[in-house]
């Protein structure tokens, strides 16, 4: 999530607003927050101020002062703001790549989590999910991403969320990044009746199809038999399901196998994506466990999605640069990394396919640096 941070005129709660750097007429300012440069009496009816510039001589409760870039702000966008001077980008107006954060809570204990689950009370995740909701009620959007931690911790609200993302934007693909476990109970699953599943897309994690290696991976016994039971939940429900696998130490060399346990089992499945480590978080501290040289993982990966395709398994690779990946799978390999935290190496500006490469998580705290060739405009490394 995209954070500036500036200094706040006083102490003041969380609060979320819509960006205008145009300005609205009085009447509709009530839910909007003023970019400009210097705070003057033109921000009165607003809800929040966002300025580069000083404290300045007029005074309004919620205005954030000195913040840099805030042209990485967008008009429409929608923000968070404490009184610590933080403002979070929770929507970005034209993005296809919006997220509804429920929790940071997580009933998996992923040994690759780029971003560890944490206890923490979900509320304020929820309420700015709604309010999100509220201000782009109206607005045509292509897509909307339920996610967390694990979103369906959230219980009702989740499927409130849900109900309430997927009717009010039929024109939208509403995606849910579950791990899949509480769909295995049927009394969970049957919360999902009424609400509408031709534009719902649940993305479910399964790493190996083999319960020695899934729940190696996810931390938790059993989860391999759950997670594959929710996959046929959500499915005997009419969701679309997706399955997405981390590439990992743990499951590299049997992808092929599994991609053809997917084609048995999982025919049904709307897309298979294999991604690519991001090393933060728990991947980072267990990086020795976890991470698999591009070497290594290129034989496997190609015969996984070569499989698939075989199979007629929708098939994408997310996370893998392009000059990674084995040339007769490198189109099936996708942009993945969001924008703000998507970043290429100083090499890569002479690459001919740098436009469609992925590049690499600036959140990582190693890139395979040596393994990076730019591609000439003939296509070849
Ligand atoms: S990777 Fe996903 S499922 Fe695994 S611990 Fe992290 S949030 Fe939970
Ligand atoms: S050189 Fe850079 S831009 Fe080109 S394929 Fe490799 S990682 Fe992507």
């Amino acid at each position: 999530m995209l954070t500036l941070k500036g200094r706040a005129s006083e102490a003041f709660s969380s609060f979320v607003g819509e960006v205008t750097f145009a300005g609205r007429p009085f009447y509709a300012r009530s839910r909007a927050v003023l970019v400009c440069e210097e705070l003057t009496h033109a921000a009165m009816g607003y809800k929040g101020c966002i300025t580069s510039g000083g404290r300045g001589s007029w005074f309004h409760p919620h205005h954030i002062y000195g913040v840099e870039q805030p042209g990485l702000l967008h008009e429409g966008d929608i923000v968070a703001m404490d009184g610590t001077g933080t403002i979070e980008v929770l929507w970005e107006e034209g993005s296809s790549q919006n997220c509804l954060f429920l929790t940071e809570n997580c009933n998996c204990r992923c040994v690759m989590c780029p971003q560890p689950p944490a206890q923490s009370d979900p509320a304020r995740f929820l309420r700015q999910a709604e309010e999100v909701l509220e201000l782009i009620r109206g607005r045509s959007i292509s897509d909307c991403c339920i996610t967390g931690g694990e979103p369906t911790l959230a219980g009702k609200a989740f499927f409130d969320i849900l109900r309430r993302s997927a009717r009010e934007h039929p024109e939208a693909l509403i995606s849910v990044l579950t791990n899949g476990r509480l769909f295995s109970d049927r009394a969970f699953v049957r919360r999902l009746a009424g609400i509408p599943a031709e534009n719902v897309l649940f993305c479910v994690s399964l790493h190996s199809e083999l319960d020695a290696v899934h729940d190696a991976m996810a931390g938790v016994r059993g989860s391999c038999a759950q997670t594959q039971q929710g996959i046929y939940n959500l499915a005997g429900y009419g969701f679309f399901v997706e399955i997405r696998t981390v590439i990992s130490q743990y499951n590299c060399r049997y992808l092929a196998e599994f991609a053809e346990h997917l084609g048995n089992y999982f025919p049904f499945c709307a897309h298979v994506a294999f991604m690519g480590l991001e090393l933060h978080g728990h991947a980072e501290t267990n990086r020795d466990r976890v991470e698999v040289s591009p070497e290594a993982y290129a034989p496997c990966v190609k015969d996984a999605v070569l499989t698939l395709v075989r199979r007629g398994i929708p098939v994408s690779l997310y996370n893998i640069p392009l000059c990674l990946c084995p040339a007769e799978v490198r189109g099936y390999a996708r942009r993945s990394i969001s924008d703000w935290k998507n970043i290429y190496l100083p090499r890569c500006r002479s690459c001919a396919l740098r436009e469609e490469c992925c590049g690499f998580f600036s959140t990582s705290s190693a890139l395979p640096e040596t393994f990076i060739k730019p591609f000439t405009s003939g296509g070849h490394v």
